[in-house]
């Protein structure tokens, strides 16, 4: 058998992956062709591959990394958990020390009385876990017609095939279809489709678009409304004020549940411990993974209010994941809540990290390139577009520039994604000002770069 090391040449590895490793969401073949970079270790902000470059990680990983990379205090504690208690299951009257401890932490963390915790390994099962939640909860109520889950489009809530039905991305959709009875809305992204409406009366339309469906499908069909507080995936889509409101009005007078996918916006990404609480939602369901652990192990979970909790727990809740509460992933949790806390790391976003990222964020307005730029806490998005003043779209398939901006970042070593042609940074937010002025520094370059050679193609 090759032994397989961080020593081994770059090529090689390469070569390896190539033949071996199917990447997610890539396009294998031509990956393949073009050779992977090697990540071989990370600390703070900054991650090194295989060649010794140091790259700057404008998105945390997967928006997973809040604390930062590298931090000895969760390897121990992971060891540590490993000696004690590998594993252990909680579904046949058992529990363990460290579920029951990371279970009260969320609930003394999580707003208003969402005190319950169902845990998953990460964020596509947990909101599995929550099409079974609602329509049970319905089913114990007596009222199993209310069924329909209303989602909103280009949302993203996973991979699965539950989850990616809730999603609203069509390619995922494409691949078979989606499950029975979820239905989805208009996305609030008034940069791409508010047309002549200002943002504000945009932002009602679309949370009104919510009403509409409820009564086109019947007010006793409607089980729950799922929404990211601020659309990831989808391109850093932030709502107009108007929208959240309004939504959170329509769902008390329905009586329909609200689900807020806080897979990204949790635990500091938008300033506040939750989305939720920065945006003023108050969700009956949480969903939670990526920033829970920082991303060190796989670990999401459901957090429920009291009234769902009590409904749920009237029957046998038909469901649960081998790894549910998995007690080495809720020891390093339970150490990465403690490091956010009592390092102030929350604080350190509201009163420095963030206010100094949206003022260089917004700078970028300047830019030739950028039409729009919009940011919540340490999340942010930028338009690309050929002209400001209309929000045009450039004439080149969607995606071409955003995507040529892309790799310009990555050969300048800062990580940035594209979605469409939006750019977007989510960074670890533990980040300091002079980190931030670096990767501004390669956010120039690599948009100046882009624009030339855009210029050069006639893409402009
Ligand atoms: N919900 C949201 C809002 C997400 O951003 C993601 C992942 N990007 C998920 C769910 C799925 O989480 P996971 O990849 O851990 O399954």
């Amino acid at each position: 058998m090759v032994t397989i090391t961080n020593h081994m040449p770059t090529a090689e590895l390469q070569a390896l992956d190539a033949a071996h490793h199917m990447h997610p969401f890539s396009a294998n073949t031509e990956l393949g062709r073009e050779g992977v970079r090697v990540i071989t270790r990370a600390k703070g902000v900054w991650l090194t591959d295989s060649e010794g470059e140091e790259i700057l990680d404008g998105m945390a990983g997967l928006w997973c990394v809040n604390i930062g990379y590298g931090r000895e205090e969760l390897a121990e504690v992971a060891a540590r958990q490993m000696r004690e208690l590998p594993y252990y299951n909680t579904f046949f009257k058992t529990t363990h020390v460290p579920v029951i401890a990371l279970a009260q932490k969320l609930a003394e963390l999580a707003p208003g009385d969402l005190n319950h915790v169902f845990f998953s390994s990460g964020g596509s099962d947990a909101n599995d876990t929550n099409i079974r939640l609602v329509r049970t909860y319905w089913q114990n109520k007596g009222q199993p017609d209310r069924n329909v889950i209303i989602s909103r489009k280009n949302a993203y809530h996973g991979s699965s095939v539950g989850s990616s039905s809730l999603g609203g991305m069509a390619g995922m959709h494409a691949q078979g279809g989606i499950i029975p009875n979820i239905h989805h809305i208009n996305q609030p992204n008034w940069w791409a489709e508010g047309g002549d409406m200002t943002p504000a009366e945009f932002g009602l339309a679309r949370a009104r678009e919510l009403e509409e469906a409820i009564l086109e499908l019947g007010q006793d069909r409607v089980a729950a409304f799922i929404a990211e507080p601020v659309q990831g995936a989808g391109g850093v889509i932030v709502a107009p004020d108007t929208y959240w409101p309004e939504i959170q009005r329509i769902c008390d007078k329905f009586g329909i549940l609200l689900i807020a996918d806080e897979v990204i916006c949790g635990f500091g990404r938008t300033g506040n411990w939750f989305g939720s609480q920065t945006l003023g939602i108050r969700p009956h369901i949480m969903t939670v993974a990526k920033g829970m652990s920082s991303g060190y192990v796989p670990i999401g979970a459901s957090i429920i209010c009291d009234e769902v909790a009590e409904v749920i727990g009237m029957e046998e809740f038909n469901h649960g994941y081998t790894y549910s509460g998995h007690p080495v992933a809720a020891a390093v949790a339970l150490e990465n809540l403690r490091i956010l806390e009592e390092e102030k790391i929350i604080d350190h976003v509201r009163d420095v990290a963030a206010p100094y990222l949206k003022q260089k964020w917004e700078s970028l307005l300047v830019h030739p390139l950028v039409g729009e730029a919009k940011i919540v806490g340490m999340m942010g998005s930028i338009a690309l577009t050929p002209d400001k003043g209309t929000r045009a779209k450039f004439a080149a398939e969607a995606g071409t520039v955003g995507y040529i901006c892309r790799e310009r970042c990555f050969k300048n070593n800062v990580i940035m994604r594209h979605v469409g042609d939006r750019m977007i940074i989510s960074p670890p937010l533990v980040i300091t000002p002079a980190e931030i002025d670096e990767m501004f520094v390669r956010i120039h370059k690599s948009l100046d770069e882009a624009h030339a050679e855009i210029l050069e193609r006639g893409l402009f």
